[in-house]
């Protein structure tokens, strides 16, 4: 019985395939959540995994689970898994390869007529960029409990329906339950996006936490005034308090740059946002992110101040409409080990690196022993049409995520 072994070409057609649905600016994708695109790609995906023999579930977030079988079904699957969604402007690879690399691991055991003792399941999150709804993650974050079904369901997007009737327009709302079964252990592989492996010319990320973030999603409430007479003491511009609370997130990042701290201003909608009117609306999303959690704790205080300050400053109030936080040393130290003894075992270039991005994997280490391994992109540049990962820049992560799922997979109970 030949050593499986992941077929670049085969995983290189399958990722060409994909990177033609939704296309974007030149080189890049805009292939929104339960979008048109989506759908189209989602098909591809349920397409591919039923001609490879494996059965398909689709949960009641929309989530889809292609599941290989192994030689004991009362055991607990190993899951692999990531997102086909992108940003509007979004690249090729991003978590695109995790889910496709998920399959490949599937054809390469398939080819070798390997089965382990365990099922292996390919997942595709709902959502993950959190570009049409916020907030990112939430299938995977419904999977693990951290959100009810009903309010992932109602989450609304900018273009009008809310994510259950965008599943429904799609036709990817399932009847499968969402989560609460046992999973053996979650396996996510993603391209960096960042600098760091590319510029030290490193072929595997060995992950082995994420960086602690804070987000918020503000509203702030004014009143519409005549921009000329209005007196500026009596104005209510929700515009502006959005604006400052976008400006010392800015800040807040700033004076945490040199330890690697990042404050994002994101996001600011504001209504009637028209020349000649005060805005008496606004919506803010901002975060927060540092390696150390008790930085990160303290940047999200600063945040909470300045969501007041910039309310009183522009005369308006501020409601916190929703909050999360992920991150920090989640993954399972076994697993961390393995992927990494998987990459010097192949003597592959390879660091400890910590994921400064959300993915899936930080909802997923809620419930199951979870690891991701990263593979570098060029220049770092991501969430953009130029983002690039060459084929010798994803293959020796295939081969770890091959090595570690099937060595999980074979685990006695
Ligand atoms: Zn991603």
């Amino acid at each position: 019985m030949p050593a499986p072994a992941i077929e670049m070409s085969r995983f290189l057609d399958t990722l060409a395939a994909s990177s033609a649905i939704g296309p974007g600016r030149e080189g890049g994708l805009s292939r929104l959540a339960l979008s048109k695109a989506d759908k189209e790609v989602r098909d591809m995906f349920a397409g591919l995994v039923k001609a490879q023999g494996m059965s398909l579930s689709i949960d009641g977030v929309g989530s889809m689970f292609a599941r290989r079988e192994g030689l004991r079904p009362d055991l607990p699957p190993v899951l692999i898994g990531s997102h086909l969604d992108t940003q509007a402007n979004g690249g090729r690879f991003d978590g695109i390869i995790g889910v496709l690399g998920g399959l490949e691991v599937v054809r390469a055991l398939d080819a070798a007529g390997i089965t382990p003792l365990r099922a292996i399941e390919v997942v595709n999150w709902t959502n993950e960029e959190g570009a049409r709804f916020s907030p990112p993650m939430v299938a995977s974050g419904t999977f693990a409990g951290t959100y009810t079904t009903e309010w992932t369901l109602a989450r609304r997007s900018d273009d009008g329906p809310t994510l259950g009737e965008a599943l429904d327009s799609i036709g990817y709302r399932g009847n499968a339950p969402v989560g609460g079964r046992p999973i053996d252990a979650y396996f996510e592989l993603h391209i960096e996006q960042g600098p760091i492996l590319d510029s030290l010319g490193m072929q595997v990320g060995v992950v082995t936490h994420g960086y602690t973030s804070h987000g918020f999603l503000v509203s702030f409430t004014g009143e519409t005034a005549h921009t000329g007479p209005w007196p500026m003491e009596r104005r209510k511009n929700a515009l502006v308090a959005g604006a400052r609370l976008l400006v010392a997130s800015d800040d807040i990042g700033w004076d945490f740059a040199e330890t690697g701290g990042k404050g994002t201003a994101a996001r600011l909608v504001a209504w009637p946002n028209k020349p000649g009117i005060l805005s008496d609306w606004a919506e803010v999303v901002c975060d927060v992110r540092h390696d150390s959690p008790a930085s990160a704790a303290v940047m999200a205080e600063r945040v909470r101040r300045a969501i007041g300050e910039s309310a009183a400053r522009a005369g308006c109030e501020a409601k916190i409409l929703d909050s999360w936080t992920w991150g920090g040393h989640i993954f399972d130290r076994g697993l961390v080990d393995g992927v990494r003894a998987s990459a010097v075992r192949h003597g592959f270039r390879h660091m400890d690196i910590a994921s400064q991005a959300g993915h899936d994997a930080y909802f997923m280490a809620r419930v199951a022993p979870t690891a991701m391994i990263f593979t570098p992109c060029r220049g770092g540049i991501t969430h953009n049409n130029r983002e690039l990962c060459l084929p010798e820049d994803m293959a020796p992560g295939l081969d770890v995520l091959l090595d570690v799922v099937l060595q999980r997979a074979n685990r006695p109970a």
